[in-house]
This record gives C-alpha cells, structure tokens and sequence, in this order.
C-alpha cells in the first residue's frame, strides 16, 4: 500500500489495492498493531518471518524501530527457516552445496552446529534460527544488507535423544559426529566460502559446544576472517561495563579483583579481554591474570585441585591458593570488587553474597549476566536493596528501572551482546579485514563505553540506552574500521579518507526504491 498511485498505473496494479497510499511510518504502526494483538510470542514470530518474505525493508525497519521490544522474538529458535543447511554427509561436496545459494555478494555468515543454542542446549538442525536471528540483528543495529548475510547450518547430528525419537525431526538423526570428519567438515566449509566469496567474509562462529568452541577459534582464527560471539562478544561488551563502571569508582580497571561465578566460554573470554586492558593499563601478563579468579561447578579454580579437572582454558587463571568449594565462601576470603555471574546457575547471589560486596566495596560492581532472566543471579532489585542503593550492576535479561523516593529512576544496563557483535562485524566488512585479533574486541569495548554518557551513568547504567544502538553500532564499526587499516589488516586499499563515509556506503536502507521506470527522450529519427 506504499505503491504511489503513479507506480500503481504504471506497472498494472491500480485497482489491486486500496485507494489510500501509506507512509512506511504508518505501515509501521500497523505491523505494531497487528503484532499486539497476536496471543503469543511463537505466532508474533511467524508474524514478522512472512512480513520478512513479503516486505523486507519494511521488515528491517520495524525491527531497528521496535529493537527493544522484538529482539527477544527474533531470536526464538523455530523451524521452517532460510538459510544453507550443510551436513555431515555433505563432507567433500560442501562447494557444490553452496553454489545453491543465489546470492553472489555475500560478506557475512554466522554458522553453527546446534549443540548449545542459547541456555537450550542441542537442538541440532533446528539450531538454524540462531544464524538467522543473529543476522537479523547485524541488519537492524549496524545496518549490514540482508542480501549480504548468509546463515548457516552445519548438521554433524545431534545427541537430543529427543529429537532423535521424533518423527517430524528436520535434521539428521544419528549422534554428533565426534571424530576428525568434524573438523574436516567446518575446514571445508570455511575453505568453500573463501572461494566462493572471497577471503575477507565474516564467518561468526555462533553457539558451538564447550568443547568445540575455544579449539575451533585457536585453530582458525589467525587463518581466516572469523570470531565467537559467545566467547568474544560477551567478552567486549562485559569489558564495556566494566569500564563505564571505572567512571562511577573513579578506579582504574587494575585497583579491581575480578571474581566470576562460571568458567565456561562466557567467563574465558571476559577473563583473557581483561588480561588484555590490564597489559594495556600497564601490567605484566602473570600480574594481570592475578587479580582474576574463577568459580566453576566445582569450586574456586586454583592450581592442585584434587576435585575436577581444569582444562587448559581455565588454567592460566588457576592461582596457588587453597581450595574453597563455594561462592559465599570465596567472596568473603577473595574480597573482589566485582562478581561476574555466568554460569547459568539462577540466585547464585544470594543475599549474603551482596551484602558481603557491599560491605567490602563502597560501589560494588555486580554483574547478573545469565541469561534468561530465570537465569540471572539475582534481581535488580535485590542487588539494589542489599547494598543500599550503592551497586554498579549489569544483567544479560532485562530487569525493569527502580523509581527512588524523589521519582527519579535508577535504569539497570543490559550487558546485550548485540551492543558488539553488529557493529564490529560491519566494521570488518567494510574495512575488508583479513583477521579479526582478539585486540578488535578491546577496541570495540572502549568505543562502547566511551559512548556512555554522564546521564546514562547518573541514571546507573554503563551502557547506552538501546534504542541508540544504531548510532553505537555505526561509531563501533568506524572505530573497528579504523583499527584494521592502522594494523594493516585492511584488504580494501587504498585507504580512504574519511572512514565514517566508508562505513556509510555499506549500511543498508530501509527506504523504498521507486518502482516508476527510469525514461528519456531520443532525438527525433
Ligand atoms: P558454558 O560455556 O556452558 O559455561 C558454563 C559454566 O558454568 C561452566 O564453566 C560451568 O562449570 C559453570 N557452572 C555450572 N554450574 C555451576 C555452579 N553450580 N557453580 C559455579 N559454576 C557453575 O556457558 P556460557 O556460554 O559461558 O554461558 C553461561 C551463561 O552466561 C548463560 O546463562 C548465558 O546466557 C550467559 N551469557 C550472557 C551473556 C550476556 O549477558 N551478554 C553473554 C553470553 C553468555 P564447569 O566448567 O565446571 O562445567
Ligand atoms: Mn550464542
């Protein structure tokens, strides 16, 4: 109904429609409507995945507008999805596979294998609305075009016996492929896109299995145009808060002890990104990773530990020290100024432990990060209450504001990866990097936080409103830019001189082109 009534007559469909022509803004707001008024969150999904279908820009532009209220909606997993399905039994045929694609310029992929999709665990095939999702939200916060985004299923199988027993299951039903045919399936693939799409594609890594996840990065990262969102974007948003939160303390990140609740790929790469600011700030590497400890599901991470193993990622953050089995215990003995909560374990700050903060810490730092909010580790609220109103805290779900006695509101940050991921994605785009160096994260970090406001901070977040995600995206992504020509990463030379026009070029808009043909006059014959 946005067709001009000239575009109507010219391409034969005037009469099809209804005589009133609308404004995107008010197609908007029809969405919204229709939206409200659908019982549930499943069939506002299917809602906005046929309006996608029908109406990509309008599609994209009710995200970017409504961001805050639909992200949770456009990251459910569901079935029935668009994307490149690659499986195991695919091996040797992968480039084949991927001439099915019709796109020719695709610069973004996020690809997974299914195994830990959000706090859900396998999902195995149907693990396909993650890439999707994650791909909607490169487009709507940073502005990366729909058509140059590629999600990505890679099916090894799944060990969901659930699925496995289900009739109607999409994927392959065998277990997970644990053996080499499962590296040499994703070096395959990732070697397929480089020839089909060139060596600077973006390909994210998106909810790989503990054990996958750390070694598939190591192994590949120094080769190919790649990251781990889990891993690197919690870590460079984390580290964002943390710094915003160094604004309130007027601290130095090194006057702080770091202790996380959770040593699994969230907790590492927090932990090594603020090794990385310490060595910065001036710390030597083994100074550094003193002053962060680790508690996992067996107790504080510390060298000669007769229970459980400790693998070789959580090992550079194993301290002499003696054992301690539990949380509380380690707070009151550690004495952080700060707890980091990822390990999905919900209420593991419990009152005494926040109490226990406040009372070592004039502002203690508390980050609720697990996510769903089921999840989180404690309320915002009770973070609140229990230091007296003193805390810095963050949470991975959203909590609603605290209105104080006078009426103003205290406004907890959300520690969303989506204040990252998008925006350095379209910073290496654009910039054509060949790599992506763990430093980029740190880069994109600082860009965060300095994007944080004196009112923000009053209001007590350390993260910019979200519905300013646009904006931060596109200052991460010059920020990134920048960073990858200043260490030579750049494929796209010569440089250009000015980097926020370069970014610019590539963001996508959502503004309809007009379907009135393009004429002229010839001289007459
Ligand atoms: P993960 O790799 O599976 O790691 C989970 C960790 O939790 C493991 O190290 C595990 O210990 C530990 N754990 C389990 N039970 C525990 C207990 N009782 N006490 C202490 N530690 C325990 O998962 P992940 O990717 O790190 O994600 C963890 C959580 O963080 C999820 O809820 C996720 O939603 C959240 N997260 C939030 C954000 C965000 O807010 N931006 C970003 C990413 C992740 P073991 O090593 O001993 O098994
Ligand atoms: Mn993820």
């Amino acid at each position: 109904m946005a067709f001009t009534l000239k575009e109507r007559q010219l391409i034969g469909i005037h009469g099809l429609l209804p005589p009133t022509v609308l404004t995107q803004e008010v197609q908007v707001q029809r969405v919204m409507n229709s939206i409200k008024v659908k019982p549930n969150d499943l069939e506002r999904f299917i809602y906005l995945m046929s309006l996608q279908d029908r109406n990509e820009k309008l599609f994209y532009r009710v995200i970017q507008d409504h961001l805050e209220e639909l992200m949770p909606i456009i990251y459910t997993p569901v079935v029935g999805l668009a994307g490149l399905f690659i499986s195991i039994y695919d091996k040797g045929n992968v480039k084949s596979i991927l001439r099915s694609w019709p796109e020719i310029d695709v610069k973004a992929i996020v690809f997974t294998d299914g195994e830990r999709i959000l706090g859900l665990g396998d999902l195995g095939c149907y693990g396909m609305g993650i890439p999707v999702g994650k791909l909607s939200l490169y487009t709507a916060c940073a502005g990366v075009k729909p058509s140059q985004c590629l999600p990505v299923m890679l099916d090894v199988g799944t060990d969901n016996k659930e699925l496995l027993d289900d009739p109607f299951y999409i994927g392959i039903r065998r277990p997970r492929e644990r053996g080499p045919a499962y590296d040499e399936l994703i070096e395959e693939f990732m070697q397929a896109v480089v020839e089909r799409y060139g060596e600077t594609t973006l390909m994210q890594f998106e909810d790989f299995g503990n054990r996958n996840a750390f070694r598939l990065l190591d192994k590949f990262r120094n080769r190919f145009c790649t990251f781990n969102d889990d891993i690197q974007g919690t870590a460079g948003v984390t580290v964002a808060g943390l710094l915003g939160a160094m604004r309130i303390t007027k601290k130095s990140l090194a006057d702080n002890v770091f202790l996380f609740q959770g040593a699994g790929e969230a907790a590492i790469g927090i932990a090594n990104l603020i090794v990385s600011a310490l060595m910065e700030e001036g710390l030597a590497e083994s100074d550094a990773r003193k002053k962060v400890w680790l508690v996992d599901s067996k107790g504080l991470v510390v060298n000669n530990r007769s229970k459980g193993g400790i693998n070789e990622h959580k090992q550079p953050f194993a301290h002499d020290h003696k054992y301690i089995p539990t949380l509380a215990e380690a707070v009151k003995v550690i004495k952080p100024t700060a707890i980091i909560g990822v390990a999905a374990i919900s209420r593991a700050f419990t009152k005494e432990i926040i109490e226990d903060m406040a009372r070592i810490n004039e502002n203690p730092i508390i980050f609720a990060l697990s996510n769903p909010t089921a999840k989180s580790e404690c309320t915002f609220e009770e973070a609140y209450q229990y230091t007296n109103g003193k805390c810095i805290f963050a949470s991975g779900s959203p909590f609603p504001p605290i209105t104080k006695k006078d009426g103003s509101q205290i406004i907890p940050g959300q520690g969303n990866n989506a204040y990252i991921f998008p925006g350095v994605a379209l910073g290496v785009i654009a910039a054509a990097s060949k790599t992506i160096p763990e430093s980029t994260f740190l880069i994109a970090a600082k860009s965060l936080a300095n994007q944080v406001t004196d009112e923000d901070l009053k209001q007590g977040r350390v993260y910019p409103p979200l519905t300013d995600i646009r904006k931060v995206s596109r200052k991460i992504a010059i920020d990134v830019a920048d960073y990858s020509y200043n260490i030579h990463l750049s494929n796209r030379l010569p440089r250009p001189a000015n980097t926020a026009e370069l970014i610019d070029s590539f963001i996508y808009s959502t503004d309809y082109e007009s379907f009135v043909p393009h004429t002229y006059e010839w001289p007459s014959l």
